[in-house]
């Protein structure tokens, strides 16, 4: 039992308690409350007192973990289009990156990392799973898109330092590679746009829902048969020995999410993703029973507890946790592991820059349950060796870590940005209307 409190008083009192408590039980006396029940207990106060607490737990560890190890400073930067990237110092000259953002709340997201970063400095960046731990747990308010962001990015810059320390690639820590390449998907923006994937060798392809239905509630036959009649454009483009897969965006009302549907199961789209809002998983879970096409959905979905909801009430078979959003790396590999027990598979959400990319091509070469990645930049301009795709494919990267460096000079003028949400409207009545 280690005992930290505030002052000698306390602490002869907390002694005082847990001894009473621990010869009562060694008595065999019935009657003692949890409350009186004595705990560990690790509390401070102090930056001092912090510190001592963490060098004295530290100690305990195994021999190895004796080496002086420390993480020196969080560094947070803002990188067009609209990233943010982090860096993690630690005293061994080895550098972790890490995108700790949710997508128009940089500035929220940075504050996020700072206050956290108290509770790195200092300390060994190798625990990662006990610093997710600590972060998670000890905030008290648990989750949401800024909070698990933030600490999101600080999983991922662990893991790249463990792996560069290590020598290996984070999959490696994972398990091994279950894949000796990785597919991923193109967006298709218009017919002129997949033309130019598949000449580049995209076997896969993402389009959306090219009218939003107008954003009306209930739309009418002609805002339905556009949409219809710009996938089947595209799905003629795309052939039959290609997928591509059509995002709702959540944008839809449930209503027309099911109108429209209908109307494109006959040209078998490779998955509708978020079919409508997430919060409502019941809903979701109604519209999967409804048609034969596969439902994705995962962007806006937090840690493994936000997926159980998802994976129990049968509401999608492919899940798309974004590893900057859901987490990071280790709680993607839970997330699949979850799946895999629901014969789901994951196809990791990735509108972000290249070490959210980096980050999923880890995680999908290291489980079963891999379907696609996302990705919207290859790294051209952000990294020293930009991914390649070939055959549709990503080669596994083989370098440690994430397997990236950043490419500082190229960098220089692409620091700052000021990318905000777009805001839309029903152009009918000027409500608000999702995009
Ligand atoms: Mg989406």
């Amino acid at each position: 039992m280690i005992v930290n409190e505030n002052s000698a008083k306390s602490r002869r009192a907390f002694l005082k308690k847990a001894f009473a408590g621990v010869a009562v039980s060694a008595a065999g006396a019935a009657g003692l409350s949890a409350q009186d029940k004595p705990k560990t207990v690790y509390q401070s106060s102090t930056d001092d007192e912090r510190l001592a607490q963490s060098r004295r737990m530290h100690d305990a560890l195994p021999d190895r973990y004796k080496d002086k190890f420390r993480i020196t400073k969080l560094e947070t930067f803002k990188v067009e289009r609209r990233f943010l990237f982090l860096k993690i110092h630690t005293d061994h000259g080895i550098v972790g990156l890490g995108e700790p953002i949710t997508e128009g709340r940089a500035d929220t997201c940075a504050a996020a990392v700072k206050e956290i970063a108290p509770y790195l400095i200092g300390k060994d960046p190798r625990r990662v799973i006990h610093h997710w731990q600590a972060i998670y747990r000890h905030a008290f308010y648990r989750g949401g898109p800024i909070l698990t962001s933030a600490l999101s990015g600080i999983e991922q810059a662990l893991w790249d330092i463990k792996g560069k320390a290590l020598g290996v690639p984070v999959y490696e820590l994972l398990g091994g590679p279950t894949r000796h390449r990785i597919r991923t998907y193109a967006h298709a923006r218009d017919p002129e746009s997949v033309r130019n994937a598949k000449k580049e060798g995209f076997t896969t392809f993402k389009t959306g829902v090219r009218n939003k239905l107008g954003g009306s509630i209930i739309a009418n036959n002609k805002q339905i048969a556009e949409a219809v009649d710009y996938f089947a454009e595209l799905r003629e483009i795309v052939g039959d020995d290609c997928d591509i897969g059509i995002d709702f965006h959540g944008a839809i009302t449930p209503q027309n999410a099911k109108l429209l549907i209908k109307e494109l199961e006959p040209f078998n789209p490779w998955f509708i993703e978020e079919p409508i809002q997430c919060q409502d998983v019941g809903g979701m879970a109604e519209i999967a029973r409804g048609t034969h096409l596969p439902i994705a959905t995962g962007e806006r979905i937090f840690t493994k507890w936000g997926f159980r909801d998802i994976l129990e009430q049968r509401a999608a078979t492919i899940l798309q946790p974004d590893l900057c959003h859901a987490g990071g790396i280790f709680e993607g590999r839970l997330i699949a592991g979850m799946a895999e027990a629901y014969y789901a598979s994951i196809a990791p959400h990735n509108p972000l820059g290249p070490i959210s990319l980096a980050c999923g091509l880890q995680l999908a070469a290291s489980i079963p349950n891999f379907l696609c990645q996302e990705q919207v930049t290859l790294g051209e301009g952000y990294i020293t060796e930009p991914f390649k795709v070939v055959e549709g494919h990503i080669p596994l990267p083989t370098k440690p870590g994430l397997g990236i460096e950043l490419d500082e000079a190229q960098l220089e003028d692409k620091l700052g940005h000021d990318w905000r949400n777009p805001e839309t409207y029903n152009e009918s009545d000027g409500s608000v209307v999702d995009w």
